[in-house]
Order: structure tokens, then sequence, then C-alpha cells
């Protein structure tokens, strides 16, 4: 059986390790993220109170969010990822992830809060599964970035556990299920855990006998490179399950500066790294893009793993390309690039066994 250290669930009247000691470097990091779209343009040269920034703005479209919707899904932005835009340039593909439009409140035909079905498959507080043989944990309701496609944007991560103890039913449920072999620490971000937390949840995954993997679903070692230090790879090699990484970024942009010494750190500490992608509209809907995103990512050793169509989530329809444009960009790929390099192009389709193929 598999369960909490005492010591943890003893301290269950205090949110559980809020006396750790100092914060680490990621976590001073995030504090200092840019939280406003007004501050992300000025940091990028363009002041929305200058006349000139006001023009290029309209000639492009562009119009910030509304407070209410920002009061629901405020904007976050880590230095390290602005450090990896163009100034002055709003067409940047890494910018238009994070910038928050007026579009964002239009509410748009086929767009819903839940596309994906995750509330159908809440098996139990923290647990959802759709899929035979793997569960996935939301192990965070945090993220170190705010991507404004994001499919979970509307989850109601209030009713899901926080304190270490919380997580007992969960490990229950897995413990009490043979056929779950793969347990996919996801969220938010499950590496916005600290390292003590992250720990004493893997372990207690970890002594379940029958869970072969542990998988983690996280963009932190893109868009937050810091998160990757020495203890975090030990953690991650130190299992008995075999660990497995899926990180996600969208353009070839993000792979550079930190992050490439980030991924190269894993993937030569042996954990087999994947890479997801979601195909975004005025992002990486082209094939340059696309190949320049594979190239660097398989030449680092990670893996193109999945190209996602985009979840139909109420306030993303902006982000939404094509998808016959989808189909006739993975077959232009295709013919540019090794087998390995290639992702598969799918789509979530809520009763399905499995991610569709398109
Ligand atoms: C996407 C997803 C998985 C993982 O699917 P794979 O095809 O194994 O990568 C697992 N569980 C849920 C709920 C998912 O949405
Ligand atoms: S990191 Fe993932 S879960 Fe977090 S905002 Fe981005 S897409 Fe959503």
């Amino acid at each position: 059986m598999s369960s909490l250290p005492e010591a943890f669930l003893a301290n269950s009247h205090v949110s559980a390790f809020s006396h750790t000691s100092q914060p680490a470097g990621w976590q001073r990091e995030l504090a200092q993220a840019i939280r406003s779209g007004e501050e992300l343009l000025r940091r990028l040269g363009l002041n929305p109170a200058d006349l000139q920034t006001q023009q290029l703005l309209e000639t492009a479209g562009i119009q910030l969010a509304d407070p209410e919707t920002l009061r629901r899904f405020p904007v976050l932005v880590p230095e390290n990822f602005l450090a990896r835009m163009t100034p002055g340039n709003l067409r940047d593909p890494l910018l238009r992830q994070v910038l928050p439009l007026a579009h964002e409140s239009h509410s748009v035909e086929g767009f819903v809060p839940d596309a994906v079905g995750d509330l159908e498959a809440r098996r139990t507080a923290g647990v959802l599964q759709k899929y035979a043989g793997r569960v996935l944990l939301i192990a965070s309701s945090a993220c170190a970035i705010h991507c404004r496609y994001c499919f979970r944007r509307d989850y109601p991560y209030a009713e899901e556990p926080r304190r270490l103890q919380d997580w007992q039913p969960a490990l229950d449920e897995i413990a009490g299920d043979s056929s779950i072999t793969e347990v996919i620490f996801s969220g938010g971000d499950p590496l916005m855990l600290n390292d003590a937390r992250l720990q004493t949840l893997c372990c207690a995954i970890d002594q379940i006998p029958h869970v072969e993997r542990i998988r983690f679903h996280t963009r932190m070692p893109i868009v937050l490179p810091s998160r990757v230090t020495t203890e975090l790879i030990a953690m991650l090699t130190g299992f008995r399950a075999q660990p497995i990484m899926v990180v996600h970024a969208n353009h070839g942009n993000e792979i550079a500066g930190d992050c490439v010494h980030a991924l190269r750190t894993l993937v030569r500490s042996g954990i087999p790294v994947l890479n997801q992608a979601v195909l975004l509209a005025g992002v990486n809907d082209n094939l340059d893009a696309l190949e320049a995103l594979c190239r660097r990512l398989i030449n680092l050793g990670v893996m193109p793993y999945y190209l996602h169509q985009l979840d139909r989530v109420s306030g993303t329809a902006h982000f939404e390309a094509n998808r016959e444009l989808g189909l006739q960009l993975m077959q232009q790929l295709a013919a540019r690039l090794p087998g390995y390099a290639v992702p598969r192009f799918v789509q979530e389709i809520p009763g399905q066994p499995n991610k569709t193929a398109l």
C-alpha cells in the first residue's frame, strides 16, 4: 500500500511545506515574471501609451483583452521567455502565444469551456482517466506561463487536491487498480510543485508495484529552464518506475538560450524526452516554422511526439488553424524531415479510446 509519510499528515493543519527554507532560483524568477499585456509590450519597446505604437497595434488588429478576461486568466510570462522574443515585432510567434487579446471574450459557436471532456473523465479528486492503462494527475493548478490558447484555462482547479494529505484517495484509487501501468503528472504544470512536494507525491506513486512508468507533462524546461536543476534530475532518475518527460514547445524560437541547455541536460541524464505542440494560427501554421521546430528538437535528442489540432475551448477561436491546412503541412513536413522527426497530427475527441490521428 502506498501512503504519504506520517510527518506530512501530522502537519495537516498547516499548508504542507509552506515553511520550507529559501525559495529556489526558479521560484524567484517566477516571482518577477511579467503580469500585464501593457508591460509585455513595453518590454518589447512598444509603449501602448504612445501614438505610434497605438497605430501599429491598430494596423495589426491587436486590441488587448478586457479586465474581466484578465482577472479569470491573468498574464504570466517569465523574463527568460521574453528574452527569446524580438523587440518591436508584433508578429513574434512567442509573443502571440502569451499576449491577451480582446478576441478571448468573443463567444464563437462550437467553442466551449470543457472541449476535451475532462470533467466526464474525472475518476476521483485529482485523477482523470480517458485511456486504458494510464491516468492523469492534476498535480498542480499553477503554470510558469499562461498560454492564451490553453485547453484547461477554465478547468475547476479549486476542486483538486492541494495539500499532500488530500492526495490519499487518489493514491488509494491507483493502488487498487492494477490495470494502471502509467501515471501522468499534469496540471497546470507538475514541475510547479517544489522538489519536496514533487518527491513525496512521486515516491508514493513509485511505491505502487503495478505502476511501470511515471510521465511528466511540463512546459517548464521550455519556458523557465532554471527549473531543470541537478536535484530535479537526481530525483527523476532515482525512481523504480521509468520516468518519461513530455515538454511543450510550439515554435523553433522557443528552443534557444537557456532552454537548449535544460533540454540537453534532461536528454543526457537518460530520461526519454518528447515534445508536444499545438498547431496555432499566427504562431506555427507554416511549413518553415514547423520544420525549424522539429529540427531544433531532434538536434537535441528531443523527439517530436504530437502536433495537436487546437481543442475548441472558449476564448481560443482566433488560434484555430484550418484542419486541411494542418494535413497539408504534415505531408510537406514528412517530405522534408527524417521519419522520426515528424510528429503525429492528432485531435482529442471526447469518448475516443486514444488521441485521434488526423
Ligand atoms: C492526452 C492524454 C493522455 C495521454 O495520451 P497519450 O496518447 O498516451 O500521450 C492521458 N490521459 C489523458 C486524460 C489525456 O488527455
Ligand atoms: S503550460 Fe500548459 S496548462 Fe499551463 S497555460 Fe500553458 S498550455 Fe495551459
